[in-house]
């Protein structure tokens, strides 16, 4: 599985991300969230219900941690999720990101330094899910936060946006190799903003093989997902 942050439904149609797309494809629906707030998204998306009203108690959202046996991985015996937002995010990596977004609107870094470290996040993490997805594990869920990181400052910037839309691409073809099924979503997209971005309201999901989810609420693929563990 693959969780990709931030990733546009028309700019996957647009750039022709036939990876991405798979055998079908289409857009969620997060119409229930009061807003597109990533780590309520992908914790009801883990939890298979709407959990804003819980996670927005937490005083740092970023830290709001899920346990196992709340999210969809308990029905697996050998799981691994890696940097997911909600469960098993790491805060401290991607704390560098946060600095640089700020010390950009504050003139202290450029978008370069930002990209800069956002891409190094990114390497890091694609090894360690080509690690993970290697191993003998039922289900794995690698979490890539890059489309939402650089779209924060770039997505207005189309031809900057197709580079990183035809890498992930890339990453959805290498991934498809190693698993018999695979399940693409993000929690939301994004719309530019001149030439920034800001997160839309709907997210994406597509799945490698013929199957008509139409235009599924984030928290149903809870079921979808335990279903496969039954198949
Ligand atoms: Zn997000």
């Amino acid at each position: 599985m693959l969780g990709l942050d931030g990733l546009e439904y028309h700019y996957v149609e647009e750039f022709g991300c036939k990876n991405l797309m798979q055998k079908s494809y289409g857009m969620t629906d997060i119409s229930e969230f009061k807003e597109p707030r990533t780590v309520v998204i992908w914790s009801s998306f883990l939890a298979g219900k709407n959990l804003e009203e819980r996670v927005l108690k937490e005083k740092e959202l970023w830290s709001f941690k899920l346990k196992p046996e709340e999210t969809f991985f308990s029905k697996f015996e050998k799981w691994e999720a890696l940097d997911v937002p909600g469960f098993t995010y790491n805060v401290e990596m991607h704390k560098r990101e946060r600095e640089l977004l700020k010390g950009f609107f504050e003139k202290k870094n450029t978008i370069e330094d930002y990209d800069k470290v956002a891409l190094e996040d990114y390497k890091k993490m694609k090894e360690e899910f080509f690690e993970a997805i290697g191993k003998d594990y039922e289900i794995v869920m690698g979490y890539f936060a890059l489309a939402d990181v650089i779209g924060h400052l770039s997505f207005g910037v189309k031809a900057k946006m197709k580079l990183i839309y035809e890498e992930l691409d890339s990453l959805a073809r290498e991934a498809r190799e190693y698993a018999d099924d695979m399940l693409i979503v993000s929690d939301h997209g994004m719309k530019a903003v001149g030439r920034f971005g800001d997160h839309s309201d709907h997210g994406f999901w597509s799945i490698g093989r013929e199957l008509d989810l139409g235009r599924p609420r984030i928290t149903y693929f809870y079921r979808l997902i335990e279903g496969l563990r039954k198949a």
